[in-house]
Protein backbone atom coordinates (compact mmCIF):
# COMPACT_ATOMS: atom_id res chain seq x y z
CA UNK A 1 0.00 0.00 0.00
CA UNK A 2 1.71 3.44 -1.02
CA UNK A 3 2.14 5.59 1.84
CA UNK A 4 0.42 9.02 1.49
CA UNK A 5 0.31 9.85 4.49
CA UNK A 6 2.87 12.71 6.20
CA UNK A 7 5.51 11.97 9.28
CA UNK A 8 2.98 14.67 11.36
CA UNK A 9 -0.61 12.97 9.95
CA UNK A 10 0.54 9.45 10.37
CA UNK A 11 1.92 10.49 14.32
CA UNK A 12 -1.42 11.89 15.13
CA UNK A 13 -3.36 8.90 13.53
CA UNK A 14 -1.03 6.55 15.61
CA UNK A 15 -1.70 8.59 18.63
CA UNK A 16 -5.72 8.02 17.95
CA UNK A 17 -5.42 4.63 17.80
CA UNK A 18 -3.27 4.21 20.98
CA UNK A 19 -5.96 6.62 23.18
CA UNK A 20 -8.38 4.52 21.66
CA UNK A 21 -6.70 0.98 23.20
CA UNK A 22 -6.30 2.10 26.22
CA UNK A 23 -9.02 4.11 27.04
CA UNK A 24 -10.50 0.56 28.61
CA UNK A 25 -7.51 0.18 30.72
CA UNK A 26 -8.01 3.87 32.04
CA UNK A 27 -12.07 2.95 32.89
CA UNK A 28 -10.45 -0.17 34.46
CA UNK A 29 -8.28 2.23 36.70
CA UNK A 30 -11.02 4.58 37.43
CA UNK A 31 -13.53 2.26 38.52
CA UNK A 32 -10.78 0.64 40.98
CA UNK A 33 -10.21 4.11 42.03
CA UNK A 34 -14.51 4.75 42.82
CA UNK A 35 -13.80 1.64 44.71
CA UNK A 36 -11.59 3.26 47.19
CA UNK A 37 -8.48 1.38 46.21
CA UNK A 38 -5.21 3.57 45.60
CA UNK A 39 -2.26 2.16 43.01
CA UNK A 40 0.38 3.69 42.26
CA UNK A 41 1.38 2.87 37.82
CA UNK A 42 4.19 1.12 36.00
CA UNK A 43 6.30 0.73 39.42
CA UNK A 44 10.00 0.50 38.05
CA UNK A 45 11.34 -0.58 41.01
CA UNK A 46 9.40 -3.85 40.69
CA UNK A 47 10.22 -6.90 38.88
CA UNK A 48 8.17 -7.12 35.28
CA UNK A 49 7.26 -3.03 36.29
CA UNK A 50 3.17 -4.25 37.02
CA UNK A 51 0.73 -1.66 35.31
CA UNK A 52 -0.89 -1.39 38.87
CA UNK A 53 0.63 -1.56 42.77
CA UNK A 54 -1.61 -1.25 45.71
CA UNK A 55 0.70 -1.49 48.33
CA UNK A 56 -1.55 -1.47 50.66
CA UNK A 57 -3.00 -4.75 49.51
CA UNK A 58 0.69 -6.02 48.87
CA UNK A 59 -0.57 -6.41 45.47
CA UNK A 60 -0.07 -5.96 41.84
CA UNK A 61 -1.92 -6.10 38.72
CA UNK A 62 -0.60 -6.50 35.34
CA UNK A 63 -2.72 -6.10 32.06
CA UNK A 64 -1.80 -8.26 29.72
CA UNK A 65 -2.55 -8.07 25.56
CA UNK A 66 -3.79 -11.13 24.72
CA UNK A 67 -1.63 -12.14 21.57
CA UNK A 68 1.26 -10.95 22.88
CA UNK A 69 1.02 -12.52 26.51
CA UNK A 70 -1.29 -15.88 25.21
CA UNK A 71 -4.19 -15.78 26.16
CA UNK A 72 -5.48 -19.26 26.07
CA UNK A 73 -7.99 -20.49 24.48
CA UNK A 74 -8.79 -16.33 23.83
CA UNK A 75 -9.65 -15.63 19.95
CA UNK A 76 -7.40 -12.93 20.08
CA UNK A 77 -4.10 -14.86 21.10
CA UNK A 78 -4.10 -16.35 16.92
CA UNK A 79 -0.47 -17.61 15.69
CA UNK A 80 0.38 -15.95 12.25
CA UNK A 81 0.50 -18.50 9.33
CA UNK A 82 3.71 -17.35 7.88
CA UNK A 83 6.83 -17.23 9.68
CA UNK A 84 5.14 -19.59 12.45
CA UNK A 85 8.10 -21.18 14.06
CA UNK A 86 9.85 -17.31 14.65
CA UNK A 87 6.18 -16.43 16.18
CA UNK A 88 6.09 -19.70 18.29
CA UNK A 89 9.58 -18.93 19.70
CA UNK A 90 9.12 -15.07 19.91
CA UNK A 91 5.90 -16.53 22.41
CA UNK A 92 7.14 -18.72 24.51
CA UNK A 93 9.92 -16.38 25.43
CA UNK A 94 7.04 -13.57 26.14
CA UNK A 95 5.24 -16.77 28.57
CA UNK A 96 7.95 -17.73 29.80
CA UNK A 97 9.13 -14.12 31.07
CA UNK A 98 5.76 -13.54 32.54
CA UNK A 99 6.11 -16.97 34.64
CA UNK A 100 9.05 -15.76 35.64
CA UNK A 101 8.28 -12.31 36.78
CA UNK A 102 5.22 -13.76 38.56
CA UNK A 103 6.98 -16.16 40.72
CA UNK A 104 10.12 -13.49 41.44
CA UNK A 105 7.27 -11.08 42.92
CA UNK A 106 5.39 -13.82 44.60
CA UNK A 107 8.97 -14.68 46.01
CA UNK A 108 8.82 -10.69 46.83
CA UNK A 109 5.35 -11.20 48.95
CA UNK A 110 3.85 -9.71 45.99
CA UNK A 111 -0.17 -11.40 45.05
CA UNK A 112 -0.06 -11.25 41.32
CA UNK A 113 -2.89 -10.61 39.23
CA UNK A 114 -3.60 -10.72 35.23
CA UNK A 115 -5.92 -8.89 33.76
CA UNK A 116 -6.60 -9.72 29.75
CA UNK A 117 -6.79 -7.44 27.06
CA UNK A 118 -10.20 -9.09 26.25
CA UNK A 119 -11.81 -8.60 29.79
CA UNK A 120 -11.70 -4.50 29.32
CA UNK A 121 -11.89 -4.57 25.62
CA UNK A 122 -15.23 -2.10 26.16
CA UNK A 123 -16.08 0.18 29.14
CA UNK A 124 -18.16 -2.39 30.31
CA UNK A 125 -16.36 -5.01 30.75
CA UNK A 126 -13.60 -2.88 32.27
CA UNK A 127 -16.11 -1.82 34.88
CA UNK A 128 -16.74 -5.51 35.76
CA UNK A 129 -13.79 -6.64 35.71
CA UNK A 130 -12.92 -3.58 37.87
CA UNK A 131 -15.44 -5.09 40.40
CA UNK A 132 -14.18 -8.64 40.21
CA UNK A 133 -10.38 -7.39 40.90
CA UNK A 134 -11.33 -5.05 43.59
CA UNK A 135 -12.92 -7.80 45.43
CA UNK A 136 -9.83 -9.94 45.22
CA UNK A 137 -7.35 -7.32 45.83
CA UNK A 138 -8.84 -6.63 49.03
CA UNK A 139 -9.43 -10.14 50.00
CA UNK A 140 -6.33 -11.05 51.98
ZN1 LIG B 1 -8.05 -12.65 25.73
Amino acid sequence: MADFLTPEERSERMARIKSAHTRPEVALRKTLHNLGLRYRLNSATLPGKPDLVFPRYKAVVFVHGCFWHRHQNCNIATTPKSNTSFWVAKFSKNVARDERVISLLRSLGWRVFVVWECEVSSLKKAKATGLKLSNLIRSI
